[in-house]
């Protein structure tokens, strides 16, 4: 836990989110600020700042990240429209220092006609 991480706090539950989804590795929760109808960040419990510092041992652990999309985008009802966006870096628009995966989705689809 890195104290002045809002997702570490959030994850220690010092910090409160609008909870979807929890295994042991990872937290679901809906982003304050959301850029599609729904959105969802998959959080990983351990900090990780960015896919540059994701050492061996997390790949397996990541791997497992898109069961809990899978799990995620069939609890939310947009498991047949999506999008998985991952920034790394202040210059791709990461903010938060803790790795995580944005689901965005719940578009309504344009009617023919
Ligand atoms: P990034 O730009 O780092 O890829 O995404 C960080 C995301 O975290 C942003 O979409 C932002 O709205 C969201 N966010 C930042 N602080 C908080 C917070 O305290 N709680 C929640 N639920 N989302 C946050
Ligand atoms: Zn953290």
């Amino acid at each position: 836990m890195k104290k002045d991480c809002i997702f570490c706090q959030i994850v220690a539950g010092e910090s409160p989110a609008k909870m979807v989804y929890e295994t042991e590795e990872f937290l679901v929760f809906t982003d304050i600020h959301p850029k599609a109808p729904v959105h969802v960040l998959i959080v990983p419990r351990k900090h990780i700042v960015s896919v540059n510092e994701l050492e061996k041992d997390d790949l397996a652990m990541m791997g497992r990240a898109y069961q809990v999309a899978q799990e995620v985008v069939q609890k939310l009802g947009i498991r047949d429209g999506y999008q998985l966006h991952i920034n790394v870096g202040e210059k791709a628009g990461q903010l938060v220092d803790h790795l995580h995966i944005h689901v965005w989705g719940g578009w309504k689809v344009k009617q023919a006609g």
